[in-house]
């Protein structure tokens, strides 16, 4: 339920309606909109008459949010969500491009690719140190050691990391080290991990599972909310259709339909959705027409000798020239691409 207040409410009447809310034993969420001042009730709400809040000094409107995901719908939150990184933001005026390796491999990959995506225009770095893998034979990423290269590519170059976390057994370790968690497609119903990271207050990029619907995304993002981490970005990355073709199915249209559904930042990873180097640019193109707020593409030195998802990863000439089209097309949405503080700094050691 939500209780929107008149634009000339005074905080005590503020705090007087959040009282009412926690003496019937539901939590309470707070919105401070330019607009308007919106107090969540959330929880089992429909017993409730909205009369009991209708009464109270200072209070406007009193609406029920009819979607089953409430924090995280465009009724409870109508303006979009803007979450601040390193010298820019997400969910603004300004398109995020998030790139960088599926795996960290060894040290002179991650930060000649750091590098590489920083001058060509790049937001964020990624990089996975924890894989989830189809086979339990396949490289599995190398963990801690992975994220403390991670974290020497992010000095050299100012790039936020984004890295995926399975478990969370993982937590401790990696929160001290992570900008980003990434939350990945076959954990996207995870509850226990996504409860974990509502805790933290560690922006999350939570990627859409392979067959789940976007009402289904939209209810794991809801866990994390509910905790109190306000930083969620969602993620569509293909769903699995009869189509083989390509790796998955880019769902364009899920894009319009989460931002009207939702206040949360949209990205697109044409990289996974396409499965295929030669299609990522296109499906990149259209995810920024469509309205995203961003990209995660995966780039290598040299996909050949990639550890995993080589056969998609674009090299990073191919990657500057995607930059430079979907800053164009950017423009023509009224809206620009996301820059770093910095330069890229020089190198302590050489190569390892
Ligand atoms: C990845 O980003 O490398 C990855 C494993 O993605 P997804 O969870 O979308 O498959
Ligand atoms: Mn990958």
């Amino acid at each position: 339920m939500m209780i929107i207040m008149k634009a000339n409410a005074t905080p005590q009447e503020v705090e007087a309606v959040i009282a009412q809310i926690k003496e019937m034993g539901l939590a309470v969420h707070l919105s401070q909109g330019v607009e308007a001042t919106i107090i969540g009730a959330i929880g089992e709400t429909h017993n409730i008459p909205t009369e009991r809040f209708e009464g109270l000094d200072g209070v406007d409107i009193v609406q029920r949010i009819t979607q089953p995901y409430k924090l995280a719908s465009r009724q409870f939150h109508p303006e979009d969500s803007v979450i601040p990184m390193n010298g820019f933001a997400v969910g603004g005026n300004e398109i995020a491009v998030i790139a960088g390796p599926c795996s960290v491999e060894s040290r002179s990959q991650i930060i000649e690719t750091a590098i590489a995506v920083k001058e060509a225009g790049a937001s964020a770095l990624r990089g996975g140190v924890f894989k989830p893998r189809t086979s339990p034979y396949a490289f599995q990423g190398l963990g801690e050691e992975g994220l403390e290269l991670l974290a020497e590519a992010r000095e050299i170059t100012g790039l936020p990391i984004v890295v995926e976390i399975m478990s969370q057994v993982q937590l401790d370790m990696m929160v001290k080290y992570v900008d980003v968690f990434q939350i990945g497609a076959r954990n996207m119903q995870n509850f226990n991990l996504l409860r974990a990271i509502g805790e933290t207050r560690t922006a999350v990029l939570l990627k859409r599972g392979l067959s789940a619907t976007v009402e289904e995304l939209l209810m794991s993002a809801e866990y994390v909310l509910a905790g109190g981490n306000q930083r969620v970005m969602l993620c569509e990355r293909g769903i699995r259709t009869f189509e083989t073709s390509t790796r998955n199915t880019t769902d364009i249209n899920a894009i319009p339909v989460l931002k009207n559904l939702t206040h949360l930042p949209v990205i697109l990873d044409p990289s996974h959705s396409t499965g295929h180097a030669n299609y990522v640019a296109a499906i990149a193109r259209a995810g920024i027409a469509a309205g995203a707020d961003g990209l995660i593409i995966e780039v290598h030195p040299d996909p050949a000798k990639a550890v995993s998802d080589g056969k998609q990863s674009l090299k990073p000439e191919k990657f500057a020239e995607m930059v430079k089209q979907v800053g164009q097309i950017a423009q023509i949405m009224g809206r620009r691409l996301a820059t770093t503080q910095g330069n890229v700094q020089p190198l302590k050691q050489g190569w390892a």
